[in-house]
């Protein structure tokens, strides 16, 4: 198996006045950037953090930006059907923990995944309502210029990544939404407009 996706069971995980979004964007686009922003400026939002095999980076966390775990622990916890969906991408693992995604629908809040292309079939099959938003650098040379910037990854590492974006690009059209993040102001308020007008919703509204 080389990808999961959300049971029927799990589909009742999700009530139905919540808004869920899934981000997806080529590697070094900025949808980390941006999200950074919208988080701090809406208290209404909820991240829920996946779990990785990828080493963590300069600065990141574990339990804040990912669960970094071995591939043996994450192998472990497929086995166990802990995931909701996961996924290989670029060479390592990532998936989302049911546990993770009920702790943040408990909140009460709206909840957004960060998650691959495949991340975001799978959730639109079980969540049709999902709003899903792909972010992209205004050009592959930028992009390439910004993941040569964030200067965590080897050389082959972002070779890798820069394959797979023109991949990527090549689906952005089974989104909702696409933001061009080039300037990032008017990128974060374009993820804003995105989530306000979600939330009006008829759907959403009592
Ligand atoms: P992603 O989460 O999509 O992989 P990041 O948010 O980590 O990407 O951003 C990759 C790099 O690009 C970071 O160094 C970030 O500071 C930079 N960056 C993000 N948005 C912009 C922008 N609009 N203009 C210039 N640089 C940006
Ligand atoms: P990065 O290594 O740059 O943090 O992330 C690489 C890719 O993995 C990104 O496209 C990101 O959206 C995706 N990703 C992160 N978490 C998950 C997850 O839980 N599931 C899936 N399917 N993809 C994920």
């Amino acid at each position: 198996m080389k990808h999961k996706e959300p049971g029927k069971d799990e589909r009742r995980l999700v009530p139905p006045e919540t808004s869920l979004f899934v981000v997806s964007a080529p590697s070094g686009a900025g949808k980390r950037t941006i999200l950074d922003t919208v988080f701090e400026r809406d208290d209404g939002l909820a991240y829920a953090v996946s779990a990785t095999t990828r080493p963590p980076r300069t600065g990141e966390v574990d339990g804040q930006n990912y669960f970094f775990l071995s591939e043996e622990a994450f192998r472990c916890r497929v086995k166990a059907g802990d995931f909701l969906e996961w996924a290989a991408v670029h060479g390592n693992l990532y998936g989302t923990l049911r546990e993770e995604l009920s702790k943040r629908l408990a909140s009460g809040k709206d909840v957004v995944l960060e998650l691959d292309v495949q991340g975001m079939r799978s959730v639109k099959a079980a969540w049709p309502d999902t709003v899903s938003v792909f972010v992209m650098a205004p050009s592959f040379e930028e992009l390439e210029r910004r993941l040569e910037r964030r200067g965590a990854n080897d050389p082959a590492d972002t070779a890798v990544r820069l394959a797979n974006a023109r991949t990527e690009m090549d689906v952005r059209h089974e989104f909702d939404y696409i933001i061009v993040n080039d300037d990032l102001a008017e990128a974060v308020s374009d993820m804003e407009a995105i989530v306000r007008a979600a939330r009006c919703r008829a759907a959403k509204q009592p």
